[in-house]
């Protein structure tokens, strides 16, 4: 598989550069050169595969001669030891559930490959890497469980304090081993700026092999479009292509169902759903992208004013805004509008659906009505609920909403994390201590 930058197409890279550089050095992003298509025998029997057959399937198709077939397969089945299942709560309306991971969000399968990536790429070269990343909140949760015990990688994570949930906070400071917990005296953007200025830094490149786990690393966008194509399987006996309806923030969700679907997935539709901040359905209505800083809203791992996948998304169209169109509707809802469909969606059926994928629900619904006849929908689950307890318990007027095993138990362990200031000196000297 090869790689060129979105910036500079000259400018190409292997995929072992692309996974531990993160970006290309001209800030661009990396796309495949070339798109393989599955094969046609492939897809007729599709909805006889496993997941892990189908990762399989798709991986060889797009890595090519990088990686040879046994060793994909052993990435493969160390990432995903965990399913991804539709469930059907309304008539053509199904869910893709992408929680069952370890974190328990979607991010779970692009952090999961890209550790067995990493791992297969420095077995070979005997190197060690040091993975440094600063979290919001939801990636770093990920990051941790996907590189948790992974051998030749340590991980540091950086999160603001005070400014996490507690469960995605315990998610981050109860592992031990390699991962390494830094709660900083100040915002993700300082946590950001910390983890760049260490790029910087030559004393610490020198010493350390460090490398990101960047949300826009190739190796995390291959794996989600993995589950497009299980979705397709388990929806093939309804005879008709599906419409995803895709919870957006920074669109690396979306472009992987691109991917999917220029490798060759049959897709009716894609709906790129966004809360209040929603700078790509604009795009779609009027051609013109305008990045705006972004608000807060009750789905915030969606609360992007500019989306680091765009240049990507509109790549997969040569940036012709004609033909996005006719793949993609764009449609965005407000808080209001989120807490209500959660609540009619748990009045009517008893299925409960975390803010975000309550986004994705009325995206497809305004779809559905607007084109009935192309009408089956999957929309995307990609957080539990119980992830977001204030907010679900707050619109369903329910206390005391169950909590999954795995999370629970996390509340009653200890947390073990570093406090430091937000100063580039007391990180470096943590770092080289
Ligand atoms: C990250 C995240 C999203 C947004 O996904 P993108 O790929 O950035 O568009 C949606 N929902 C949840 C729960 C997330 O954690």
């Amino acid at each position: 598989m090869r790689l060129y930058s979105t910036k500079t197409p000259s400018l190409k890279a292997t995929l072992e550069e692309a996974v531990f550089r993160s970006l290309p050095p001209d800030n661009g992003l990396y796309m495949p050169e070339v798109i393989p298509q599955v094969s046609a025998a492939f897809l007729q029997q599709i909805e006889q595969l496993t997941f892990n057959e189908i990762a399989f399937e798709v991986s060889k198709t797009l890595l090519g001669d990088d990686i040879s077939q046994a060793d994909v397969r052993k990435i493969v089945e160390q990432a995903f030891d965990f399913e991804a299942p539709v469930v059907q709560i309304e008539e053509n309306t199904h869910v893709l559930e992408l929680f069952h991971g370890p974190s328990m969000a979607f991010k779970d399968f692009g952090a999961r490959f890209m550790a067995a990536l990493m791992s297969h790429f420095l077995a070979q070269s005997q190197q060690e890497i040091q993975i440094l990343v600063a979290t919001s909140g939801d990636t770093g949760g990920a990051v941790a469980q996907g590189f948790f015990n992974v051998p030749g990688i340590s991980v540091t994570i950086l999160y603001p304090s005070g400014k996490v949930s507690d469960i995605q906070e315990k998610q981050l400071t109860t592992l031990g081993g390699n991962v390494r917990a830094l709660e900083v005296a100040g915002t993700f953007d300082d946590c950001q700026a910390l983890v760049k200025q260490a790029f910087l830094d030559p004393e610490l490149s020198q010493k350390f092999n460090l490398a990101s786990a960047n949300s826009i690393n190739i190796a995390r966008l291959i794996p989600q479009s993995f589950y497009y194509f299980s979705a397709y399987a388990q929806l093939k006996y309804l005879g008709q292509p599906v419409v995803f309806s895709v919870p957006s923030g920074n669109f690396g969700n979306l472009s992987a169902g691109l991917l999917a679907k220029k490798m060759g997935l049959p897709v009716a539709h894609f709906l790129a759903v966004t809360n209040r901040n929603h700078v790509v359905p604009s795009y779609l209505k009027n051609g013109e992208y305008l990045p705006k800083p972004s608000v807060e809203t009750i789905s915030n791992a969606m609360d992007v004013g500019n989306p680091s996948n765009f240049v990507r998304l509109t790549r997969f169209f040569c940036d012709d805004w004609q033909q996005v169109k006719q793949d993609i509707s764009g449609f965005w809802f407000d808080d209001t509008q989120t807490r209500q469909a959660m609540t009619q969606v748990f009045d009517a059926t008893g299925y409960i659906m975390c803010p975000h994928t309550a986004v994705a629900y009325l995206g497809l619904k305004e779809y559905q009505t607007l084109h009935p006849q192309k009408n089956t929908g999957v929309l995307l689950s990609t957080a539990h609920y119980a992830k977001f307890l204030d907010v679900v318990e707050g619109a369903l007027g329910v206390e005391e909403i169950e909590v999954p095993q795995r999370l629970s138990a996390l509340l009653s362990k200890p947390k073990v994390a570093t406090q430091i200031s937000k100063h580039f000196a007391d990180f470096k000297a943590f770092l080289l201590q």
